[in-house]
């Protein structure tokens, strides 16, 4: 178990417009995250704006103890048709959610309002607020989902919940009719580029009933490609996985035909 340090803050504005395709404003409860994905491109993000804390990405966090008094007084002033995504730069479900709440009061404070909310989460803990989830107007969860393969998740993203908790969490979200897709992103290169794993990844989904698919690359490759590249290393010698890559282009065939043929959605990121 890893030691996190955790401290409480008091944000002064917690919605931030965004250019981003599919919301007008962003929220983050937390600052930094304790899954510490290998991946993550936050830190890389912070890296390049010369902010503190991309070296020791998922050792520390920032707790907005005041998100949801913030919420309830900036929603006064957005627009009703405005979308909201929830965790582009945290997961707002991460373990301190347990004990804080402030992604519950978030969402409480949120369902007083008509506004389409996203949220970005790969944490089970979301089950305890689908109560919250239910009375919001149209709300969709993109459950992060890199990858259904046990074994490469506990090396690429090994203080993230197991794959078996992120699949009863879709069976629970779609049980109980909340809209929900899975983004497949980042696509693990070097893990998932086997026809084998895009059909397991896909039929997994489906078995589901998942009906939309992202699929998003990673496209700063020149951040972490020596990290990555160790990891991959490690994920060889416990799979014994051939070292082949399928090309991007093969890829997109690939995930497009099985999606096609399982009945599902998919989008594919061109970065
Ligand atoms: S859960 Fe998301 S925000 Fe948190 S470390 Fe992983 S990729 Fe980054």
């Amino acid at each position: 178990m890893r030691r996190l340090q955790i401290q409480e803050i008091r944000c002064k504005h917690l919605l931030h417009r965004t250019g981003a395709p599919f919301a007008e404003f962003t929220l983050n409860p937390y600052v930094g995250c304790g899954f510490g994905c290998s991946y993550c491109y936050v830190p890389v993000l912070r890296a390049q704006r010369r902010q503190d804390g991309a070296e020791d990405w998922g050792s520390w966090v920032q707790v907005k103890v005041n998100a949801p008094d913030v919420v309830r007084r900036e929603m006064l002033s957005v627009p009703r048709d405005a979308r909201i995504l929830i965790g582009s730069a945290t997961d707002a479900w991460q373990p301190l959610e347990k004990r804080y709440r402030v992604s519950r009061g978030v969402l409480y404070e949120l369902s007083f309002y008509p506004n389409p909310v996203t949220i970005l989460t790969r944490s089970p803990l979301l089950l305890r607020d689908i109560d919250l989830l239910r009375r919001l107007v149209r709300v969709t969860v993109h459950l992060s989902l890199p990858t259904v393969d046990e074994r490469a998740r506990r090396i690429f993203e090994p203080h993230a919940p197991a794959v078996a908790g992120r699949l009863e969490l879709t069976r629970r979200l779609l049980q109980a009719g909340i809209h929900t897709t899975w983004a497949w992103c980042p696509f693990l290169p070097g893990v998932e580029n086997t026809a084998e794993h895009i059909r397991q990844y896909v039929q997994t989904a489906a078995q589901l009933g998942v009906r939309e698919i992202w699929v998003g690359r990673m496209n700063y490759w020149g951040f972490i490609g020596a990290s990555y590249q160790q990891l991959l290393r490690h994920y060889r010698e416990q799979t014994r996985q051939p070292a082949r890559w399928l090309g991007r282009e093969q890829v997109r065939q690939l995930v497009q035909a099985e999606c096609a043929q399982a009945g599902i959605a998919c989008r594919i990121s061109s970065g």
